[in-house]
């Protein structure tokens, strides 16, 4: 009889780990507290990396026919002229890690690698929020049960948690040692903006930053076919929950519309063109020692959260499918496919979780010195693509379909 993982979790991490394990000829079944698949969340850029890792998974297509490819970076300052740029971002990431960059919306992506986990052959429910795990150690088998807050339980062989910042099953791997996510002390506020398909003067698609005045502005156009784009805008503010949900959107858009209203039209543009704005707050967890316990094991932001500053979460969690699929088809015993999916990723992810949080605590700058500083860091890097690329090297270069278990 195949082996039956029980994923928890269908954000990016579930089904790509559902979809390498139903390769591996496995019986995956996912199992997820929202009511669907989520429509919620702006966009993810997937960067080599991920594009690497959704190759081995043969799900590129995915985001290169609903994505759109990122060709330059522009750095402006607020009133929207040129600070420095550098236009040939694509075609380098290209000829260095033979993938450029594609940004795409979250619910675009989900919906994708859902629908390629279910022809798969992969079972999806919905409505279950997982709320307590048990083993048995039976004499020669074992399992491990899920059970959810409907009351009812499924067991398996496997519990893979893909549950995200504040996984449930962390706790149960973890135990009291670990500890809560920790507010970074800053905000990032997100919108999606929608252009008519005959505007005159659309923005630039591809990736445009501005940093002034305590403010990290970033946009780019999320689809090659629709003029949608996604923006996001952070700076220090009082704790807000880490909450993807768009409830507060009118609050959030006068404010930004408030705050910024000295920046040029560009920046008015996309906020006068914006649908959906959410306000998340960033949280760092400090690292867990533990990744496993018996036959639970942690995936993606459940094990290593990260703040989104170098736009990695969404990459590792694929990166993450790939490997582990590998680890359990080289190792049958699970206990040493875990051992060895720990090894494997735990230093390359703790590194870009504390890239991350660097880039996080340096970014929101408001004093004149050091942010002419930051403005001279910028164009030394956007005018030279060996120093630009030396910051993106670890992980960009990095392929998961290499990765030798
Ligand atoms: C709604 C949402 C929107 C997001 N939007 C963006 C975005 O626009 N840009 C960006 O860069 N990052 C976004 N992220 C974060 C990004 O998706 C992750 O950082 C990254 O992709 C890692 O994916 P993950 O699958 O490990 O975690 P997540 O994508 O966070 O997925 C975790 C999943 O587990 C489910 N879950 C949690 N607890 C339980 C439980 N007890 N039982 C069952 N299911 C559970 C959650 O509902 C969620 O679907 C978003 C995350 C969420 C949840």
């Amino acid at each position: 009889m195949s082996i039956k993982p029980l994923i928890i979790g269908a954000g990016v991490a579930g089904p790509a780990v559902a979809l390498t394990l139903k390769r591996l000829g496995m019986n995956p079944k996912i199992f997820e507290a929202a009511a669907g698949v989520s429509t919620g969340g702006f966009a993810v850029g997937i960067s080599p990396n991920g594009l690497a890792a959704l190759k081995a998974m043969d799900t590129l297509d995915l985001v290169t026919k609903n994505g759109h490819p990122i060709a330059s970076v522009t750095n402006r300052l607020p009133d929207g002229s040129v600070l420095a740029s550098l236009s040939t971002y694509g075609s380098e990431c290209t000829a260095r890690y033979g993938n450029t960059q594609i940004a795409i919306r979250r619910a675009v992506l989900l919906d994708g690698l859902t629908q390629r986990a279910k022809d798969a052959g992969v079972q999806f429910q919905y409505n279950k929020q997982l709320v307590a795990i048990s083993e048995s150690h039976a004499d020669g088998g074992g399992s491990v049960t899920a059970t959810f807050a409907d009351g009812t339980s499924e067991t398996g062989d496997l519990l893979i948690a893909c549950d995200g910042l504040r996984s449930f099953a962390r706790s149960y791997v973890c135990g009291e040692q670990d500890q809560a996510p920790v507010y970074t002390g800053a905000v990032n506020y997100y919108g999606n903006a929608s252009f008519p398909d005959d505007a005159t003067a659309p923005p630039d698609p591809n990736l445009v930053m501005t940093s002034a005045d305590g403010w990290m502005w970033g946009q780019y156009k999320t689809s090659s076919t629709r003029n949608e784009y996604t923006w996001w805008a952070a700076h220090r503010a009082p704790p807000e929950p880490e909450s993807w949900k768009t409830t507060a959107s009118e609050q959030h858009h006068e404010l930004l519309k408030r705050e910024l209203a000295h920046w040029g039209p560009l920046t008015h543009a996309m906020l006068d063109h914006t649908t959906s704005v959410a306000a998340f707050g960033l949280y760092n967890r400090p690292p867990t020692a533990r990744w496993s316990r018996g036959r639970v094991l942690l995936v993606g932001d459940a094990v290593h959260p990260m703040t989104p500053n170098i736009g990695q979460g969404a990459n590792c969690a694929l990166e993450d499918a790939v490997v582990l699929a590998k680890c359990l088809a080289r190792y049958p015993d699970y206990n040493a496919a875990f051992a060895r999916f720990e090894a494997l990723r735990k230093e390359r992810t703790a590194r870009i979780v504390a890239d991350a949080a660097r880039v996080n605590a340096t970014s929101y700058v408001t004093n004149p010195l050091a942010s002419w500083v930051l403005r001279q860091v910028t164009k030394v890097l956007l005018g030279m693509p060996s120093a630009f690329f030396t910051v993106f090297e670890h992980p960009y270069s990095y392929d998961a379909g290499t990765v030798e278990a």
